[in-house]
């Protein structure tokens, strides 16, 4: 089983502090912002330790792919009413890519964005125009994330990230990144992976899917809200959630839990374990909420 969560990426130990931060949790697979989510100040990668992360990986038998680069979220190349916004996507998805490239990383997450105050059509197509004024290089793969539909975002539907992945230039450079809690919250039965696989399939590619997030959900399906749980702790359940992250179609394919910290805590050394073993004990997790 591939499967890894959200990793930190700081100073001092920079990507190098990523990889023991994921081997700490018994993780084979992490995920990390090159950076603060919410700005666009970044390091340059010379600075970020890689040759201590890749080592690191190698000797625990992890192939770059492993790493996954999640593009910041204020990046919005859907934005048609204020062009500043969209060129900033421009500008920082490029550097974006180049950062993943150099990490030697390949796959890089990014939310396919918000119309904010037009509509879904015209977010889709501003966001087609100003993916293809980027160039991804040529061993860099962006996965688009299956969204919610959170207020004006777009990728709500399989249909719509299609649309958007049909009107690239290098569609080839392009895939999915599939969120459990987001497709849940968008109205998807979840509960039903299988049909919603076949569903995926015949819309966009099974092939396409290259990264799933294991995350649980605080709302109902359909809600619309994007609010992640921890495993077993929201809506979609532990037995549904393992049954993803073993379902023989997606074997190959790595996944990230996003589930929330409990206290100060990470969970994931402790969700890792109860998905490999498929035993869930609500207890731990209980346990660690009363120690916050
Ligand atoms: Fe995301
Ligand atoms: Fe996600
Ligand atoms: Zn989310």
């Amino acid at each position: 089983m591939i499967i890894g969560c959200h990793v930190q990426m700081k100073a001092p130990r920079f990507l190098a502090g990523s990889v023991e931060e994921a081997l700490s949790y018994g993780a084979n697979a992490m995920m990390l912002y090159t950076g603060a989510p919410q700005n666009t100040r970044r390091r340059p990668v010379s600075e970020m330790k890689l040759e201590e992360a890749a080592a690191l990986m190698k000797e625990n038998g992890l192939p770059m792919d492993r790493m996954i680069i999640h593009a910041p979220y204020i990046i919005n190349p859907a934005n048609s009413v204020k062009p500043e916004v969209a060129e900033l996507a421009v500008s920082f998805l490029q550097q974006e890519i180049e950062r993943t490239h150099e990490i030697g990383a390949k796959y890089l997450v990014l939310h396919p964005g918000s119309y904010t105050t037009t509509d879904a059509e015209t977010g889709i197509s501003t966001a087609v125009k100003h993916l293809n004024m980027v160039n991804v290089a040529e061993d860099v793969t962006v996965c688009l994330e299956t969204m919610a539909g959170k207020g004006s975002e777009i990728g709500r539907t399989f249909e719509q990230l299609a649309q958007i992945l049909e009107g690239l230039k290098q569609p080839e450079r392009y895939g999915v990144c599939f969120d459990t809690c987001h497709t849940n919250d968008a109205g998807y039965d979840i509960n039903d992976f299988d049909s919603v696989l076949d569903e995926f399939d015949r819309v966009i590619g099974l092939d396409r899917m290259h990264v799933i997030h294991l995350n649980d959900s605080k709302n109902e399906k359909g809600a619309g809200k994007d609010r992640h749980a921890n495993i077993g702790r929201g809506t979609i359940g532990f037995d549904i959630l393992r049954g993803i992250a073993v379902n023989p179609r997606t074997a190959h394919i790595a996944k990230i839990l996003e589930t929330p910290y409990i206290g100060s805590k990470p969970p994931y050394g402790y969700e890792i374990e109860m998905i490999r073993s498929g035993v869930y004990d609500p207890a731990v997790l209980d346990a660690m909420e009363k120690s916050r």
